[in-house]
């Protein structure tokens, strides 16, 4: 079963202001993985895209670690406290990362993980070593949960930087999930994983990351393990993925492997940042069974600046036609983004 990268285009002739007619190129691109389509709409490029000519002041926020229940003046009596059977102490601390139940919990065991007590980190500004922590602090919740209920197998790391990415306190931190209802992406992913794997004895994203070589136009470089590449059909602006091929479980990776994620990670994060983005969404999602064969992909992706009155990246196209519609072709992303993995090889 050979992975479908197909794309087609379409044109829109229109007669522009200045009476000339003009020729717009839409490209429409179907993910190999999901078989979703996306459209690259090359013309809005053109169109200037609000608060993105210069990196965007810090946000009020910012400014607020008085009133800030994840600085440690007020954790202790501001922020939750897991019940006993699950974390005995009620938080659990790694280094200098703090996790703890989400006060507003998604699922059955939501919870919130600290980088430490920074109350703002400028995208791409973080250390390495406190982003792998704090990975690491997820990853060791995830396994007490597995531990207290091994249903629990829907598991997910994800992280909304700044409140235009869904953020809602400035304070970094990291999202941790782990529930026995399969997410959508869980469920998709999962039984596209299985199909694959019965049809061809190969992970697919280990198919797709193989072709992707290959072809080196969206690879971007690789940290440890892990494999850097601009997506195919991006669903979210500039849309990178880590791919870590052959491997199916966050609870079983070790310090190296967290070590080198955060590396990619920050080496994405100050790529945005060179472009003059401030925030983005992460997502690392895993089946935490012995027979998925779904292999740990992160994904990370830009969004609308924060800064006043800013444009949503979400259009009527995306919420009411299903189908995102970007404008940077992955290919330029990935040449673009190379040397910032470069430079931290
Ligand atoms: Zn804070």
């Amino acid at each position: 079963m050979e992975l479908d990268f197909s794309s087609r285009r379409v044109e829109a002739r229109i007669i522009g202001p200045d009476g000339r007619q003009l020729t717009r190129l839409i490209e429409i691109r179907k993910d190999p993985i999901t078989g979703r389509n996306c459209r690259i709409t090359y013309s809005r490029s053109l169109e200037k895209e609000a608060a993105t000519g210069t990196f965007p002041p810090p946000p009020p926020g910012a400014a607020k670690s008085a009133e800030c229940p994840f600085c440690s003046h007020r954790l202790e009596n501001a922020t939750p406290r897991a019940v006993s059977d699950l974390l005995p102490r009620g938080r659990q601390r790694y280094r200098d990362s703090v996790l703890f139940p989400n006060l507003f919990p998604y699922g059955a065991y939501s919870a919130v993980s600290l980088f430490d007590d920074r109350h703002f980190v400028e995208i791409g500004t973080a250390r390495v070593e406190t982003y792998a922590d704090c990975f690491i602090n997820c990853a060791n919740y995830l396994k007490k949960v597995l531990t207290k209920d091994p249903d629990a197998v829907y598991v997910a790391i994800t992280q909304n930087h700044l409140p235009a990415a869904g953020g809602s306190l400035v304070h970094p931190h990291l999202q941790v999930h782990a529930d026995r209802p399969a997410s959508n992406f869980h469920r998709f992913y999962q039984d596209r994983a299985a199909g694959f794997f019965q049809a061809t004895g190969e992970g697919i994203f280990s198919a797709y990351l193989e072709k992707e070589i290959r072809d080196g136009k969206r690879y971007i470089g690789r940290t440890g393990q892990w494999h850097w590449l601009a997506a195919f059909a991006p669903e979210g602006f500039f849309e990178i993925w880590a791919i870590l091929p052959g491997s199916f479980s966050i609870c079983d990776l070790e310090t190296g492997h967290w070590q080198a994620l955060a590396r990619g990670v920050l080496s994405a994060q100050r790529f945005f940042r060179s472009l003059n983005r401030n925030a983005y969404n992460l997502g690392l999602l895993a089946v935490e069974r012995g027979d998925s064969r779904l292999e740990l992909r992160a994904s990370l992706k830009v969004r609308a600046n924060y800064a006043p009155w800013v444009r949503s990246d979400f259009t009527a196209y995306e919420l009411m036609l299903g189908e995102m519609a970007t404008f940077v072709a992955p290919e330029q992303t990935a040449s673009k983004a190379r040397s910032f993995w470069d430079r931290q090889a």
